[in-house]
């Protein structure tokens, strides 16, 4: 599972390119940051009928409210930090060696073959982490990206 993620996440990148892709991150994120804030409107309101209400039927639907929004403000919120955190951990890795450039271009030149010839994602020989080779568009470097070990949940690509 770790891995179809980590081959999904390199072919997001590799279709999009990284500027794109990363900014779309960000985006991901931040609306699922929204979505978080809005769950825990839901949570206030529920709690805020639950003083109001008088029946049963009420109370449970207000404690119903309560604890969708507390579930759904986890979920968003998880979502958002993971989001940021993988988007991030590229980021970092997203500086050309050669001439210090932000991004990069997916592919080119892999370990053992020609150019263009490279998958998306590879695992290193050596330490078996997933990585993709990176091609600068300005001075044609390239470099290993570490691809973070990702868990069973879907990344946005
Ligand atoms: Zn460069």
């Amino acid at each position: 599972m770790k891995r179809t993620n980590q081959r999904q996440l390199a072919a997001g990148i590799a279709k999009r390119g990284f500027r794109r892709w990363y900014e779309r991150q960000l985006i991901d994120a931040h609306l699922w940051l929204v979505g978080c804030l809005v769950a825990m409107i839901l949570v206030a309101a529920g709690v805020e009928l639950a003083t109001l209400g008088t029946g049963t039927a009420e109370r449970l639907s207000d404690g119903a409210l309560v604890l969708g929004g507390l579930a759904a403000g986890a979920y968003a919120f998880r979502r958002y930090s993971r989001t940021l955190m993988v988007a991030e951990f590229i980021g970092e890795q997203a500086d050309c060696p050669g001439c210090g450039r932000h991004g990069f271009r997916v592919g080119g030149q892999a370990p053992n073959g020609p150019t263009g010839s490279a998958p998306p994602s590879h695992a290193h020989p050596a330490t078996g982490i997933d990585e993709l080779t990176a091609a600068c568009p300005r001075c044609k470097c390239h470099w290993a990206v570490r691809l973070p070990a990702l868990g069973p949940e879907k990344p946005t690509s």
